[in-house]
């Protein structure tokens, strides 16, 4: 009898699909992506939210009493999020106040359908929830822009117009700090992406699980080392039936970041650590003090935080408003052209690039 037990155990830890590596009990029902154990549903959910609370308590992301708010789209990571945050703000009485924060970028057939689903999470919930709109802050709503300026640079005014906007309701709500639901598989793929793009100044401070510490409103991910995919496993919990919306945006070309995404998947095909490996470089990498990083001021227009005299949301703005669109892409002209290119630090050249705003939430 304890020669089987042993047997059983033995397969198990091999992945022998006897029993689950973890309880040694009950029968495995899938493959962790993490690690590759053979673990049971239930172990599933427990040692997915013990990983969080776990980076929660280690980093001291929040602190009692503290509001937090949560950067809700509607997707996948946001719905996890809002949903394990709140249930271990319960069970190990973090004493947080919790709210939702959407924006609403005004993208007919895509944002709007969303935001449907953000509502039903703050019922289901009980958080409450606060919506910014890019009409109401910038007076345009993404459907408009991509009107005028068509599809591309798209992603560029959204991401910059997001942050803000998350800013901006982060303000309007009071809260001490912003919690998004980027994931280890986002944060992997954005050092690759600021290491393809030479971009030291973001490559210094994208695996920072928080930032803007310096500034009125930091922002922090829970999430830094979950994968994506246990994120996309764990909302099949018998606990709670939730919803959550994932359909692409209309404009989403992105194929910079779609392509570093693809060469992660396929690295993480074959090995799963290394999304925490590509993490963990990152982490390492020491910015030589002879790089000239961008000094941190505010805006001459708006008061937002800026590394130049008007914020690039303004520079957008104003290229908008004016019939100009290509002003807060091009790199000479505009508000902020004193300084000649080769005298810029990297950080500063990247109006141009892209990145999935989404990302942002
Ligand atoms: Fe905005 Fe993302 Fe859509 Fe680009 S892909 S327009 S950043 S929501």
């Amino acid at each position: 009898m304890a020669e089987a037990d042993g047997k059983a155990q033995k397969d198990a830890g091999r992945g022998g699909g006897r029993l689950c590596c973890i309880c040694q009990a009950r029968k495995p029902a899938l493959k962790r992506p993490k690690t590759l154990q053979q673990i049971c549903r239930e172990c599933f959910y427990a040692v997915f939210e013990a990983e969080i609370h776990e980076v929660i308590v280690e980093n001291r992301l929040f602190k009692p009493g503290e509001r937090i708010a949560i950067g809700a789209s509607g997707g996948k990571d946001s719905t996890v999020l809002a949903y394990v945050l709140s249930e271990l703000n319960q069970r190990h009485n973090y004493g947080l106040d919790l709210f939702l924060l959407s924006v609403d970028e005004g993208i007919t057939g895509y944002r709007d359908d969303s935001l449907e689903t953000v509502k039903r999470n703050e019922m289901q919930y009980g958080l409450p929830l606060k919506i910014v709109s890019y009409k109401d802050l910038y007076g345009w709503t993404m459907d408009e822009i991509v009107k005028m300026i068509g599809m591309k640079n798209n992603c560029t005014f959204c991401g910059v117009f997001r942050r803000q906007a998350l800013d901006r309701g982060a303000a309007m709500l009071k809260v001490d700090k912003l919690a998004t639901g980027h994931n280890a598989d986002d944060i992997a793929e954005t050092v690759l992406l600021n290491i393809l793009r030479g971009d030291i100044a973001r490559l210094s401070r994208c695996t920072s699980i928080t930032t803007g510490e310096d500034g009125p409103i930091p922002r922090c991910k829970p999430f830094k080392y979950t994968y994506e995919k246990e994120i996309v496993i764990y909302p099949l919990t018998p606990i709670s039936f939730y919803y959550y919306f994932s359909t692409e945006c209309i404009y989403s070309p992105n194929a910079y970041r779609g392509f570093a995404r693809e060469f992660i998947k396929d690295l993480e095909r074959i090995r799963p650590r290394a999304i925490l490996d590509i993490i963990r470089s990152g982490e390492n990498f020491r910015i030589s003090t002879s790089t000239r990083m961008p000094e941190q001021g505010t805006c001459e227009r708006c008061g937002y935080i800026s590394s130049q005299k008007w914020c690039k949301a303004c520079v957008l703005l104003e290229g908008l408003n004016k019939g100009l669109p290509k002003l807060g892409i091009g790199r000479t002209r505009g508000p902020n052209a004193e300084p000649k290119q080769d005298q810029m630090p990297n950080g500063s050249r990247s109006m141009a690039s892209k990145q999935c705003g989404t990302l942002d939430f």
